[in-house]
């Protein structure tokens, strides 16, 4: 806690300028990525109705029960912070009549909100990148979509992951298989942690997400899913596998792999990594068939994932990758008042002009010696020098800052027109 008494709230981080390069190389890169397979960017609020999450994410997944930011309106009417986005952008869909019929391919970004125990990975605001396709019963999008998110590991330099796939078929073959899981588990009732009790009756199914070690051998036992797929998901998961492999796409199926939210249907898929310790899901998400309908707008088959920002920033930062701020172009001296005056107008002048060039003006005043080191930590190749002596002449000096001699003098009027060249020279 600080001296004031200030303290940031828990699980809650500032992301500081040394690191932001980062971030904004990730932003950038999906950004075009995602425009390159036509997607185009939706943005929905931060606060939902608390139902939205209720109906869309289920009443005994984790979010609901226990990680949700709720608050209620003087009125009584309940509000959420998003724990997730496909709810809110499935909401905008239908409030804003976006749907009939029509096929959307959609992403956003931002900081989702979840109240879990905070630890390296884990924090309870963080944000995600999230892409959706509505419309789309595939599986044609859903490779498509996978194959996407291994194009942006590769191009974010990123090695250490793996493709978990598995498909939780139709509600209706999930209903049946329930029924084999309850009955399984409540067979092994005694071998069941606390929590695992509770999902016997609500969720079943989480008791395979079970990240406790003791449960591990009574989860390996019971029956799985892959073995009771309806013939038409089993048709999809194996058209999407074998379209994958012939794409050298390399997945591993693993049939445990349930995912935690209740809205999804046939294909799910998980991208892990084994560099990040526990908390290694870096991007998850699967197709959502039913949950449009179930909200109240027309059938509108879907998919969609969302990624971990901070975690991939962390995998990036570990790669050893640098993203420092871009120097500036052209570091500006100018010592005295008179100096300080004209190079303020003269530097606005050249940015109207070099409206790709950046300029650095000293600022805060300083002698000489201070100013110029200040522009060699700017890490710009050229200063432009402002003094009494250069003005009285109508120049100003174009001193190289990274290499030796060629400082020039050059009338203030040819410096927009001079400085581009002078550049070139100093990066060749
Ligand atoms: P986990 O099993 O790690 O709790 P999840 O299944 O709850 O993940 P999703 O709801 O699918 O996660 O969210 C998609 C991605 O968002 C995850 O793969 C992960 O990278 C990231 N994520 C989820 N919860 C958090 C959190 N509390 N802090 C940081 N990142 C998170
Ligand atoms: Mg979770």
């Amino acid at each position: 806690m600080s001296k004031a008494g200030l303290a940031a709230v828990r699980g809650m981080n500032d992301v500081l300028p040394a690191e932001i390069g980062a971030w904004q190389h990730l932003e950038r890169i999906t950004r075009e990525l995602f425009a390159a397979y036509g997607y185009e960017e939706l943005r929905v609020p931060m606060v939902e109705q608390t139902t939205l999450f209720k109906r869309s994410i289920g009443e005994f997944t984790d979010i609901v029960e226990k990680e949700m930011f709720t608050f209620t309106e003087a009125d009584g009417e309940s509000l959420t912070l998003r724990p997730e986005a496909t709810a809110g952008i499935a909401r905008a869909a239908i409030t804003n009549g976006l749907l009939r019929g029509a096929r959307l391919k959609l992403w956003t970004s931002g900081p989702m909100f979840r109240h879990e125990r905070p630890q390296a990975g884990r924090y309870r605001q963080f944000t995600q990148i999230d892409v959706e396709a509505l419309g789309f019963a595939g599986p044609d999008i859903d490779i498509e979509m996978i194959a996407m998110t291994a194009r942006l590991w590769r191009q974010l330099g990123i090695t250490r992951v793996q493709l978990k796939l598995n498909s939780l078929g139709t509600p209706d073959a999930r209903k049946a298989y329930r029924e084999h899981l309850v009955t399984y588990f409540t067979q092994h009732a005694a071998a069941l942690d606390a929590d695992s009790q509770r999902r016997l009756g609500g969720n079943p199914l989480r008791i395979l997400d079970s990240k406790n070690p003791a449960m591990q051998a009574v989860v390996s036992g019971a029956p799985l899913l892959t073995e009771h797929l309806d013939a038409e998901s089993r048709a999809h998961f194996d058209a999407l596998c074998a379209t994958l492999a012939a794409m050298n796409i390399p997945y591993v199926i693993d049939p445990r792999l349930v995912r935690g939210l209740d809205y999804y249907s046939r294909t799910v898929f998980e991208w892990v990594t084994d560099a990040l310790g526990s908390q290694n899901a870096i991007c998850s998400g699967g197709r959502y068939d039913g949950l449009i309908d179930q909200l109240g707008g027309e059938h509108t088959p879907a998919i969609g994932f969302a990624m971990g920002v901070e975690r991939v920033v962390a995998l990036l930062r570990q790669g050893g990758q640098e993203f420092p701020r871009p120097a500036p172009h052209v570091y500006v001296v100018a010592s005295g008042d008179r100096a300080m005056q004209v190079g303020l107008a003269l530097v606005e002048s050249l940015r109207d002009q070099h409206a790709a060039l950046r300029f650095e003006m000293n600022q805060g005043g300083g002698n000489f010696k201070a100013q110029f080191r200040r522009a060699d930590r700017s890490g710009a190749p050229l200063a432009l020098v402002l003094g009494d002596n250069e003005l009285e002449r109508g120049v100003a000096a174009l001193k190289p800052l990274r290499q030796e001699g060629g400082q020039q003098e050059v009338p203030l009027a040819e410096l927009a027109a001079r400085i581009p060249a002078i550049l070139t020279t100093l990066n060749g």
